[in-house]
């Protein structure tokens, strides 16, 4: 069909699958990037492996099942730009870039907050990556990181599942490799290594990792929740041999009694169509905790438009994050039964 002709014309020949399209697959060839590095920084022996996006069997889906070819002409603005970001991306992975600095002065680190805010990130902060946030099987350059975020429509995410909130997240992903890219080129012009991180998702936990850098908090969803978006948002991270970034200290994150809320609120847990949110985090073998059964949410997530209703059900996406604080901090009984942050990274999707 036309509209399936359409979309693997969109999508790298790395990601073309019998069944549909693999974004593992996709994955994994960029992964291939890091042969091209004699050392890596890396994982901790009780990391996680990164969630797949098939399912167990190795089987896949071609999102374009479930939509019209008008749908899938839509969508050429959007992926045309992701798949060329993405692949820019890798390229910054060529192992040819020699560093000459690794001191940024404070004039530097604001000019870069402010591109990466023109460029469309709502949110920046910086985090010195622990072992256990690197997936199992993978390294990155270096162990430094600044970590953003990229906003996504409201009023598009509020019809989940359906194409329209699809798209939006793919504009998403598309916007976090703009920025990612942007600002890679700025530091690598100004004598520093830079790496972005791959919008989908790549060596990292980026939710974990943006918890750490203290832009918000992970929700009973495993998504994280900040104060400007609640979980409407998208991840990346740039790794970087700035070794004096002004990285916060992890102890000071304000906004862990998100969890504390949780415990109490579970919306997310009720809304879901096939009861993939566990009531309460699971401890996982590793000392990390488990939010969702993915083998659940997935085939799911890939008939409905990567589903997204956790997302949008939850009252910092709904209300947002100050009056939700206001009303749940003015209540005397509140709990305070929140996940702590250490030992071991703790919550993930
Ligand atoms: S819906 Fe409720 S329980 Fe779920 S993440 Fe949001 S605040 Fe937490
Ligand atoms: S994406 Fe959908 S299926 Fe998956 S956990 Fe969230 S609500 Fe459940």
């Amino acid at each position: 069909m036309m509209k399936d002709i359409i979309f693997e014309k969109l999508m790298p020949a790395s990601a073309s699958k019998k069944g549909g399209i693999s974004l593992d697959s996709m994955l994994e060839v960029m992964d291939r990037e890091l042969e091209n590095f004699t050392q890596l920084v890396q994982p901790a022996p009780s990391s996680s492996p990164r969630t797949p996006f098939d399912q167990p069997d190795g089987s896949t889906r071609s999102p374009s099942e479930n939509m019209t070819t008008k749908q899938m002409l839509s969508l050429l603005p959007i992926m045309g730009p992701l798949m060329l970001g993405m692949k820019k991306s890798a390229k910054f992975y060529d192992g040819t870039f020699e560093p000459t600095r690794s001191e940024a002065d404070p004039a530097f680190i604001a000019e870069l907050e402010k591109v990466a805010r023109q460029a469309g990130a709502v949110s920046i902060s910086y985090v010195k990556v622990p072992p256990t946030g690197i997936f199992k099987e993978k390294g990155i350059p270096y162990e430094n990181a600044i970590v953003f975020t990229v906003e996504m429509d409201k009023e598009k995410m509020d019809s989940a599942p359906s194409f329209d909130a699809f798209a939006e997240v793919a504009k998403g992903y598309k916007n976090l490799a703009v920025v990612s890219n942007k600002l890679t080129r700025m530091m690598r012009k100004a004598g520093f290594a830079a790496y972005p991180g791959t919008a989908l998702g790549g060596l990292t936990d980026y939710p974990y990792l943006a918890e750490l850098a203290g832009l918000g908090a992970i929700g009973y969803h495993g998504l994280l929740i900040t104060p400007e978006n609640g979980a409407r948002l998208r991840i990346n991270t740039i790794y970087t041999n700035i070794t004096n970034l002004p990285i916060p200290d992890k102890d000071e994150n304000e906004h862990l009694w998100i969890r504390d809320f949780c415990a109490m609120c579970k919306k997310c847990i009720r809304k879901c169509p096939v009861k993939a949110i566990y009531n309460e985090p699971k401890l996982r073998p590793d000392g990390g905790r488990q939010c969702i059964d993915h083998d659940s949410c997935r085939t799911y997530f890939e008939n409905n438009h990567g589903c997204a209703i956790c997302l949008v059900v939850c009252p910092f996406s709904q209300v947002g994050y100050d009056k939700v604080h206001d009303r749940f901090k003015g209540n005397p009984n509140a709990p305070e039964i929140r996940i702590l942050l250490e030992p071991q990274h703790e919550l993930t999707t």
